[in-house]
């Protein structure tokens, strides 16, 4: 996407955020907040997808390559309109659940995930604060079940912009949250609470859109809100 409408996006969470916070500051202190996460904003803006691009590459090389006739669950002239997007989102959201439920929050949290909670703020820009290593194998995980679906790439590029903006909402420190809404999407009151550096906090709430995978998983943790609580890995 054009690089000035996530300029423009940034700009106008940045404001709103500063404006409806929970946690009224200074102008400053999300200024200094907000550059200490920019290096996270370049590299992940432009690592990840010039490496997912790859993995793409290679990977439908290789099924093609490998499997005599390969041919796609459902032909692509079908994969578009609106189901598929809704579609899409549930495939995706369930596996971003389930890395980050064992895997990120298991063996590999010390190596990836515990940069995303090592920030003493959540705001918007947290949406950027990951080892981008974690989002290739996330990313290119979720496409490779995409693919001999029928997924498109249009369609999968355009699930991770909107993954993006929904996690600069649910990562901003705007007071949202009500348990009905909570029934079934993630909010930021929801997903503060992983945040937290209680170790139970932080093994709860793993959901990033939806909140199904954390009832399922009975993960969900229905504290209400968070507003002393600290923020931070707690390692
Ligand atoms: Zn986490
Ligand atoms: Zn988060």
């Amino acid at each position: 996407m054009d690089l000035s409408i996530y300029l423009s996006i940034a700009l106008v969470f940045f404001f709103i955020e500063h404006r409806f916070s929970y946690r009224p500051t200074s102008l400053k202190n999300r200024l200094y907040y907000l550059v200490r996460d920019l290096p996270f904003a370049l590299v992940n803006l432009l690592l990840p997808p010039f490496l997912i691009k790859k993995v793409i590459f290679f990977y439908s090389d290789f099924l093609n390559k490998t499997i005599p006739n390969f041919n796609f669950l459902f032909p692509r002239e079908e994969m578009n309109g609106i189901g598929i997007l809704v579609v899409g989102f549930v495939i995706s959201d369930f596996i971003g659940f389930i890395l980050h439920r064992y895997l990120y929050h298991g063996v590999l949290f010390k190596y990836f995930h515990s940069v995303h909670h090592n920030g003493d703020v959540v705001r918007w820009h947290s949406a950027y604060r990951f080892n981008p290593f974690e989002l290739v194998l996330t990313t290119s995980i979720i496409y490779m079940l995409f693919y001999p679906i029928g997924i498109p790439p249009e369609l999968f590029y355009k699930l991770s912009l909107y993954n993006l903006l929904i996690n600069y909402l649910n990562h901003s420190e705007l007071p949202l949250g009500h348990p009905l809404i909570e029934k079934f999407f993630v909010t930021p009151n929801y997903h503060v609470i992983h945040h937290s550096v209680e170790p139970g906090d932080q093994r709860s709430n793993f959901g990033g859109v939806f909140t199904i995978w954390d009832t399922i998983w009975k993960t969900k943790n229905e504290k209400k809100f968070l507003l002393n609580k600290k923020l931070g890995t707690s390692l």
